[in-house]
């Protein structure tokens, strides 16, 4: 696939925020296969930590799969690959590491309000739930009724 201006922009702004070095860095530290993928991103494959539990994670413009290759995944989970180029968008958007910050902000809101850390996560949503794996809960404040019970119990 060739490279448009856009992705040329995106591969170069996560680039110089870092956050494509931090990618290839844990690509590296988990001894994962690396090759170029669609649109300026980089494939890194048979990630071996176990650690995190995903299909698929991505740094930058780094996409991290665990234990296989994205096409693996892609084929069980049509539409994974969208979905890791908009997180690369993401750290775009955020100037590279900010990103860290807001995702964990937002896994934490998102747990307190459906008791899973991706159902009303702001940046899984804009991804795509579906195809990034997760399940679409009501917000109905699960996490916080867990916080509450657990909180009552300890009296
Ligand atoms: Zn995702």
């Amino acid at each position: 696939m060739p490279v448009t201006a856009t992705s040329a922009l995106r591969a170069t702004a996560n680039l110089v925020n870092l956050s494509t070095p931090l990618g290839l860095l844990i690509a590296l530290a988990g001894r994962a296969r690396l090759s170029g993928g669609p649109d300026g991103l980089v494939l890194a494959e048979h990630y071996r930590p176990g650690v995190p539990k995903a299909g698929a994670f991505t740094v930058g413009n780094v996409i991290i799969v665990p234990g296989r290759r994205l096409d693996e995944l892609e084929q069980q989970r049509p539409g994974t690959t969208a979905h890791e180029a908009v997180h690369a968008w993401q750290w775009c958007y955020c100037l590279g590491l900010p990103f860290l910050v807001g995702y964990g902000l937002a896994s934490a809101w998102s747990w307190l309000r459906t008791g899973h850390p991706a159902s009303a996560n702001f940046f899984e949503s804009s991804a795509g739930l579906t195809r990034g794996g997760y399940p679409e809960l009501p917000r109905n404040n699960a996490g916080l009724r867990r916080i509450r019970s657990a909180l009552r119990g300890a009296k």
